[in-house]
């Protein structure tokens, strides 16, 4: 019997229209848990460095974390990966909501998209019962609608379906994948799924899924919950609103953008607005969130409600993706409100919410700066919202400019060329970034930003606090209670930083606990994504319900495997190197773990240097970022050395690459 997961993924090839069930081997289950683990070691065995993202070879896999579908409260996170259009890496994208626990209980761990459909096609999963259906009337529909013309076909109001709009169909390369409440966006993987030509996976299970011990589970369940409760009555002091609480990060909730609004750049990532947070602002916005939020709203099995339906005046009702609604807005300048009323449309195009604004304020800087002109932007409208709008249909349709700007900013500059690639400054491997940018080096986030693989920062952050806390009794009474450290070093590194002084950024934490935490935050976030729970209650606030002393019993008396601390951190470390050798084998290297330029105004290049040093040494990889043979032979990714030494990756003799391996190609 297995316990948690079901032991089936659905494989479906589309150039053939062939669905088969495939067992999985439970020993890979100890190795890599699930959902993101059990995917990478997919893509890494049956995707080689030499297929392209739209190739009928590249695989698209939806994955259920190990634990979704149990009571395990939050655990509902789809994670969908692929190899990005865009970065031309691993992509590894999470949704919360309702799919991946239907999915279980329709009898299934993952489904792996593989093939060319010629026509387009849905996918309908009932139990046992799996069609590829024909699509053809879907073509051109928003995502949302999508979901709602499938439900009413199949007469299954309680399907569960993923969609992509017009942006995958048209393989934009920051295409979305959409459920009607959350979607996996970053990456570009809605144009993968474009690619694949699949419109939507419906989704309806009415199975069981086991739990090897449910009494003992379920009373895990009820600690999570009583603590959940502890912490609403408990928000910390001393932090900013966003970040006191639990969930995701309750921006349906809480309205003091005063944060956001002054601290991330507004256009292209270029200006800081200071004092913009004034006291009238704060009225009115309040007041146009609270007329635009028609009702909070969960993801399955969680008490949260970090999500929100919004009704704008004569727009279809959305369900609102946590930080867009100030994405757009602070892009194109704009009032607040206007980010409720374009995120509607993009919601149903399909597109991610960080990368699109990114890419239509870095289009109108390019026009404003004469590099593109009126000839690239023929009738676009003379104000800044009606720009957006004008921008964003062009994009989704590829059609004239915008079928440039639909490959995102760092591909789109360099066909443009004439300058335009010092437009697009805000790119990490290729990938637009929230528009954060500070005046001196924080080295916690210089590692987090540089070597992350996920490619996007707010998915790494989470265990230790932003900043120090101004005075020692207020540290002191934020580490008496901190239980969910790994190792009691943790609560030191914090009581000793300071403000100001010998104790303060750059110099202190030292490298060595810089890459401790470092490491403490990103090993949650890997548990997360392979169980599936959401980063909301586990990797992203401070003292989470789910954490590193917990975790273990829930995968042992929940998925029956024997798991204690040291046993989860090693199978984290391992597919999360595994994720690094699939990224290595495709050409990733030292050269592309950095920042955007300007990240930071005050930069530290001799301590850069150090921190990345030393964060390679501490993970065990060599000068290059390529995990050495000892640390690779420690994981027992033996057929990964086997692999880097056939290509000339890693020497027979040493852990030193090849000249011919650092070169990494760079094509579109
Ligand atoms: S914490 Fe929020 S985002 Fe996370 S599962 Fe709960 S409702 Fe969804």
């Amino acid at each position: 019997m297995r316990y948690a997961e079901t032991g089936v993924n659905l494989e479906v090839d589309l150039t053939r229209g062939n669905i088969v069930r495939v067992q999985t081997d439970p020993r890979d289950t100890e190795l890599y848990l699930g959902g993101l683990g059990t995917s990478a070691k997919v893509l890494w065995d049956r995707v080689p460095p030499e297929v392209e993202p739209f190739s009928p070879d590249n695989l698209l896999i939806f994955s259920a974390g190990l634990l979704c579908g149990t009571p395990a409260t939050g655990c509902n996170r789809t994670i969908v990966s692929t190899i990005s259009p865009q970065t031309r890496l691993m992509a590894f994208s999470m949704m919360g909501g309702f799919w991946a626990p239907e999915l279980k209980y329709a009898g299934y761990d993952k489904v792996i998209l593989r093939g060319q459909s010629p026509d387009l096609v849905y996918l309908w999963i009932k139990d046992d019962k799996i069609e590829i259906r024909d699509a053809s009337h879907l073509q051109g529909k928003g995502a949302i609608e999508t979901s709602e013309l499938i439900r009413q076909e199949l007469k299954e109001p309680k399907a569960q379906v993923a969609s992509i709009g017009l942006a995958g169909e048209n393989r934009v390369y920051f295409a979305s994948i959409e459920q009607t409440k959350s979607s996996a966006s970053r990456g570009g993987i809605g144009a993968v799924m474009g690619d694949k030509g699949v419109k939507a996976i419906a989704v309806r299970g009415t199975k069981d899924v086991n739990i090897a011990r449910p009494v003992e589970f379920l009373e895990l369940c009820q600690e999570v919950l009583e603590y959940i409760k502890f912490r609403e009555d408990n928000p910390i002091p001393g932090v900013m609103p966003i970040l006191a609480g639990l969930g995701s990060p309750q921006e349906m909730k809480v309205h003091d953008e005063k944060w956001h609004t002054e601290n991330f750049m507004w256009g292209n990532s270029r200006t800081r607005r200071k004092g913009f947070w004034t006291e009238e602002i704060e009225k009115a916005w309040t007041e146009t969130m609270e007329n635009a939020r028609t009702r909070l709203i969960s993801c399955y099995n969680c008490p949260m409600e970090c999500g929100a339906t919004i009704s704008m005046p004569g727009l279809p009702t959305y369900m609102m993706k946590c930080f867009s609604k100030l994405t757009y807005t602070m892009a194109a300048m704009s009032d607040l409100n206007f980010g409720l009323k374009i995120a509607q449309q993009a919601t149903e195009y399909g597109v991610d919410g960080f990368s699109t604004p990114q890419v239509m304020a870095f289009a109108l800087e390019l026009y404003e700066n004469g590099i593109l002109t009126d000839d690239d932007m023929p009738d676009m409208p003379s104000d800044n919202e009606g720009r957006f709008y004008y921008l964003l249909d062009k994009i989704v349709r590829r059609e004239g400019i915008g079928d440039v700007l639909a490959n995102g900013t760092y591909w789109a500059a360099k066909e443009i060329g004439n300058g335009a690639e010092e437009y697009a400054h805000n790119n990490i491997k290729k990938h637009e970034q929230l528009p954060l940018k500070l005046s001196m080096l924080n080295p916690i986030y210089f590692l987090m930003y540089s070597t992350g693989e996920k490619i996007n920062i707010t998915q790494i952050e989470g265990q230790f606090p932003q900043m120090p806390f101004p005075k020692r009794e207020q540290r002191e009474a934020f580490v008496k209670d901190w239980f969910q450290v790994p190792d009691e070093k943790f609560k030191q590194y914090f009581l000793d930083w300071e403000l100001r002084g010998e104790h303060s950024f750059p110099y202190y934490p030292t490298v060595e606990m810089i890459c401790d935490i470092v490491d403490w935050q990103e090993r949650m976030h890997y548990i997360d994504d392979a169980l599936g729970m959401c980063a909301g209650l586990s990797s992203f606030p401070l003292k989470p319900p789910y954490h590193i002393h917990n975790y273990p019993k829930f995968i042992s008396a929940g998925a029956g495997i024997d798991m204690d601390e040291a046993k989860l951190t090693q199978a984290a470390k391992r597919y999360r190197t595994l994720v690094r050798s699939v990224n290595i084998r495709r050409g990733m290297r030292r050269k592309d773990e950095k920042p955007p330029k300007n990240h930071w105004k005050k930069r530290f290049p001799e301590l850069e240097t150090e921190l990345l040093d030393g964060y390679y040494e501490f993970k065990g990889w060599n000068k290059e970022g390529i995990p050495t043979k000892k640390t690779l032979d420690e994981l027992g990714l033996d057929y990964v050395i086997e692999d880097f030494v056939e290509r000339g990756i890693l020497t027979d003799s040493e852990d030193a690459p090849s000249k011919k391996a650092t070169a990494g190609k760079e094509q579109k």
